[in-house]
């Protein structure tokens, strides 16, 4: 059972992509189109490309691509019925009645309210005076009831089934717990055996924007290994798009967020008051992660740990966040390891004092170089000067000439020399740009060449392409599929991704519908929507007339009859000379 068709094309009618997409990323106009950055991938320069007229977007940069109900799929990680509801509800459009498959959001559905009810239960179990040990563990670290419960706080007790059999007293079952990774699963013997995922751990429960338990994150109060245990990737969970009191954090009006690294960090600098803190999940910071920042504020003040795992960390951070054009500044922590013991030890004026100091990029970058030379030596100065000239010569002009003065006063060396040295470092930088982009464009060049979702392409570039210029231009031009009907059939197509595309494509086109993308994105993953868009989007390179799609269809019959006369062989009397005739 599906969506109903004529309710998707109604949909579509009536939506605006434009004014969906943009309620995300901003849009300029260029021509027929919009562009705006990319919220898929990381970019200065805008790649990402919307067509009001077909109803479609498209990404240059990463080849993200599809109809409206693709974008909000990907955008807030939903399933197709999903989508198709929340772009009803935008539209003021009900959902007909008449069946959907909605298997896959009803299991989403079991797994978040497993969640909300394994966190009311652990929840629970911290209040209990059994297990005053864990609930002394954050009181000792500072924190009060209230923000406990504020953050929904909980201890899973030391047991390998107490969960289990809570919440199978709640007519979950094994099976969902194990798909929502609460709950793990051994064999013995032949025979199953569950048990707890988390034990012995407070825990710390991960919440979306929507206010859904998605994840848990689970720490020993002790020294033993290992220190966290994380809910794994699931069906409402991806850690790499994983931000923790991002819930909390984005109803902030200051437009900027404290980026700390651990939960009790987070936690401690709300309590003090700072409700922008956040914490990325998962060991490296991610692409995703920064992008969704980037949609809730424009200013990320850096604050990790004072040691060389977090000064790691922070460089890496910088880089990640640095593409995505928010303002950065970094805390040069002093007083304490981290957010939580400075705020405990020195109280959060002292903490308020860090942020506001905090360096801007440019200007850690600096400090931590400073760091490694001895600025009493002239041989010191003299690398110090070489690694500054490096960090400048990926600066605007404007910041090259404020810092080559400081350097100056600093060094006592003469603004000329510092700026003569910083126009070579900037061409040398200019040059590795450039090349950097030539190779860059030369792969992505390569790549088009394959599609990561039809593996035979590269193999039968020449039918694949026959392929995809009937597509498009059936897309484009219906009636060219009515008069050609008779000549073609998804059994000519060589490449099975686009037999795929093709089918669906002619059986929407016989049941009279308009041509577009939402035809697809019933039957094909974001993932795969990426390719449909881009082939569609040949059309605008085509001749669109019918003997191009006559030529193409004799390149197909070509190609099968090639392919056959090879492996002849293979083929048995009847069909040989069938081949023949
Ligand atoms: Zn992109």
């Amino acid at each position: 059972m599906r969506i109903n068709e004529r309710f998707i094309q109604e949909l579509q009618d009536k939506i605006d992509i434009e004014q969906v997409i943009s309620s995300h990323i901003s849009l300029k106009r260029r021509g027929k189109n919009l562009v705006g950055l990319c919220p898929f991938h990381n970019e200065k320069t805008p790649s990402f490309t919307v067509y009001p007229e077909s109803r479609s977007f498209y990404c240059f940069g990463c080849g993200a691509g599809g109809d409206v109900i693709s974008f909000v799929r990907r955008m807030d990680n939903l399933d197709y019925v999903e989508a198709v509801k929340a772009v009803a509800q935008m539209a003021g459009m009900s959902m007909p009645e008449d069946g959907y498959d909605d298997t896959l959001s009803k299991q989403r559905m079991r797994l978040l309210e497993a969640n909300r009810e394994a966190a009311r239960f652990y929840h629970s179990c911290l209040m209990d005076p059994k297990n005053k040990d864990a609930l002394d563990y954050f009181l000792k670290r500072g924190l009060s009831i209230n923000t406990i419960r504020r953050f929904g706080l909980g201890y899973a007790p030391n047991d390998w089934r107490e969960l289990i059999n809570h919440l199978k007293s709640k007519g979950f079952t094994e099976h969902e717990l194990v798909l929502a990774n609460l709950a793990r699963r051994s064999d013995k013997n032949g025979r199953a055996n569950y048990y707890d995922n988390f034990r012995n751990r407070v825990m710390f429960p991960i919440i979306d924007l929507r206010g859904n338990v998605i994840a848990f994150g689970g720490r020993v109060m002790d020294d033993s290994k290992p220190k966290y245990i994380n809910t794994s990737d699931t069906l409402v969970y991806k850690k790499s798009n994983g931000v923790f009191a991002m819930n909390l954090a984005k109803n902030n009006n200051e437009n900027k967020f404290i980026l700390v690294e651990g939960y009790m960090d987070v936690i401690a600098l709300h309590q003090a008051g700072f409700t922008n803190a956040i914490a990325c999940l998962g060991t490296a910071f991610t692409n995703e992660q920064a992008n969704l920042l980037s949609r809730y504020a424009e200013e990320i003040i850096i604050c990790y740990d004072n040691d060389e795992a977090g000064k790691t960390a922070t460089a890496r951070a910088l880089g990640v966040l640095g593409k995505t054009g928010l303002k950065l500044r970094v805390v040069r922590m002093a007083g304490g390891k981290d957010a939580d013991e400075i705020i405990r030890k020195h109280g959060k004026e002292r903490f308020a004092d860090l942020l506001k100091e905090a360096s801007n990029k440019t200007e850690y970058k600096l400090l931590e170089e400073r760091n490694k030379y001895n600025l009493n030596t002239d041989d010191g100065k003299l690398r110090f000067l070489m690694a500054a000239t490096q960090v400048l010569a990926t600066c605007g002009s404007i910041e090259q000439d404020i810092y080559a003065t400081r350097l100056s006063n600093e060094l006592g060396v003469s603004v000329e020399s510092i700026k003569a040295q910083l126009k070579t470092a900037s061409v040398r930088q200019r040059r590795m740009d450039e090349a950097k982009k030539r190779t860059e464009t030369a792969e992505m060049l390569l790549k088009s060449n394959e599609d990561k979702n039809n593996p035979e392409r590269a193999k039968n570039l020449g039918a694949a392409k026959a392929e995809e210029t009937l597509i498009a231009s059936f897309l484009r031009n219906p009636d060219f599929y009515n008069k050609l009907k008779e000549k073609i059939s998804p059994d000519d197509f060589v490449t099975a991704f686009n037999r795929r595309i093709f089918e669906c494509l002619i059986k929407g086109l016989d049941s009279g519908l308009e041509p577009d993308l939402s035809m697809f994105s019933a039957d094909f993953t974001p993932d795969e929507m990426d390719s449909v868009t881009r082939i569609s989007l040949i059309a605008t390179n085509l001749s669109n007339t019918l003997q191009e799609c006559e030529d193409c269809i004799k390149v197909l019959r070509n190609n099968a009859a090639a392919s056959k006369v090879t492996d002849a062989g293979s083929l048995s009397d009847e069909e040989f000379l069938k081949l023949f005739k």
